[in-house]
């Protein structure tokens, strides 16, 4: 019997499952092959859903599955660990803990012949003083859970004291936030008045962000909307300042403002989650830098490939290569900043589906014993559009040159997030 053909994938979240059923589905005939999942979280979180969980109008079964889904795969080898090294010369991984049901070398080796590095971001501080230790991250399940429990026990409690909500950076995780706690307090407040309870009226949420408006990423028709939005609700919007420093219960902005804060909630940025490899392919910022083949740079090691926010890959489809500005009566040409895709979900399965696609014509060539260099696809990729939630039952979209406003979006939204999470699930 030939020997089988080891994938490895490592993070099993939007990326890593994508590239997963998509070799699945690929290599069905081939029964040589083996995939090794390496992921330390036990449940697949859908994180574009993730706030939601705090008004519960969406099921948890629309965000987060367990990985049991797998155990009647043959050939899919769910390890619940973290990847601490992985050695690119002698394609081995070192997982954190003994994996004792497979035959691996010392139990904690994993060896490979082809590799996808998928392993995302964390919440990244920025290094701000008190920031790490008194704000809640939002980026995994146990974030969601515990920043719920957190807020609950004040909604539920009797106390009339203040109650300050401070939510830092106005992205989508931010925005959503805000919208999602506002009307988790009115929820609250509605059930409090039927019970003949006093009505939790001294809460208030915070958003802080150095833009003029929020979204300010996003189309402009997304930032004026959710900020006149926000207002309406009486969400108070920070515009144009930054943290300074967060302590237990206020919050310095770098205008000198103080915003009194007992909760505060950290959404300003992610950095990617750092795997040691031997030799380092991971730049300073903790990024892999990527061909648009998906394969990390240089291309030493060609059966490895990396996708996700994990990645680092300039954006072409933005690319002006001069821009010409007029400096007296002469025209002068200036430097143009280089774009990178942005930390999405979109971005990630694309990469994943191209990596995979790429990975896949390797191994066919390679069990054709076809010696002809290979033409692999290029990544290259425009956003189709944005969906933002702005609270229950309520959000923004935009699809190609078309915009759709409140109760509209959130049901195309509710849709196309239900058949992408099934698709992450269950493939193709
Ligand atoms: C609250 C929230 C809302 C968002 N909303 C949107 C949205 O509306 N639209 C959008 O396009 N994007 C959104 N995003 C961004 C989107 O979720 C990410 O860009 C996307 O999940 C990136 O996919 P990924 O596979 O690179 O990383 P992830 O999906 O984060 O998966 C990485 C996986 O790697 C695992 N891992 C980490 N370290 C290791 C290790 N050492 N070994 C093994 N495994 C490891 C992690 O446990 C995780 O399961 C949102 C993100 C958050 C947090």
């Amino acid at each position: 019997m030939s020997k089988s053909i080891r994938i490895a994938i490592v993070g099993s979240g939007v990326a890593g499952m994508t590239a997963l059923h998509y070799l699945n589905s690929k290599l069905k005939s081939n029964k040589n092959v083996e995939f090794f999942l390496i992921d330390p979280n036990p449940n697949f979180v859908f994180t574009p859903r993730l706030t939601e969980l705090i008004t519960g109008v969406t099921k948890e079964k629309y965000m987060i599955k367990p990985k049991s889904i797998f155990k009647d795969h043959e050939r899919i080898h769910v390890i619940k660990a973290s990847a601490k090294e992985i050695n690119l010369n002698s394609k081995q991984i070192t997982v954190d803990r003994i994996i004792s049901k497979l035959n691996l070398k010392k139990g904690q080796i994993i060896d490979y012949d082809y590799l996808l590095l998928a392993q995302g971001a964390s919440t990244n501080f920025w290094g701000i003083k008190g920031a790490k230790k008194f704000c809640f991250p939002y980026k995994e399940y146990p974030d969601a859970q515990k920043l719920k429990l957190e807020i609950f026990s004040h909604l539920n409690s009797e106390s009339d004291e203040d109650l300050n909500i401070t939510i830092a950076g106005a992205g989508p995780t931010g925005v959503e936030l805000a919208f999602s706690i506002t009307d988790a307090i009115k929820a609250a407040n509605k059930q409090r008045k039927k019970e003949g309870k006093s009505l939790k009226e001294n809460i208030k949420v915070h958003i802080v962000d150095s833009g003029e408006f929020m979204l300010k990423k996003l189309p402009s028709y997304f930032q004026k909307k959710s900020t006149s939005l926000a207002n309406k609700k009486k969400i108070f919007f920070h515009s144009k300042e930054r943290v300074k420093e967060v302590h237990r219960a206020h919050v310095d902005l770098v205008s000198g403002k103080k915003v009194s804060s007992q909760i505060c909630i950290w959404t300003a940025g992610v950095t990617p989650n750092v795997i040691l490899t031997v030799p380092n392919v991971v730049e300073d910022s903790g990024h892999i830098r990527v061909q648009r083949s998906m394969q990390v740079y240089p291309l030493k090691f060609p059966e490895v490939f990396a996708a996700g926010d994990c990645t680092l890959l300039e954006d072409i489809s933005k690319k002006k290569s001069s821009k010409k500005k007029k400096n007296g009566g002469k025209m002068e040409s200036v430097r143009v900043r280089k774009t990178y895709y942005p930390p999405t979900a979109q971005v990630a399965s694309r990469q994943a589906e191209f990596a995979s696609e790429n990975m896949f014509v390797m191994i066919k060539n390679k069990k054709l014993g076809l010696n002809v260099p290979i033409k692999l696809k290029e990544f290259n990729y425009k956003s189709k559009g944005w969906f933002v939630e702005l609270g229950t039952k309520m959000a923004l979209a935009q699809a190609g040159p078309i915009f759709f406003k409140e109760p509209v979006a959130w049901h195309a939204r509710d849709k196309y997030y239900k058949y992408f999470f099934w698709k992450l699930m269950n493939g193709y």
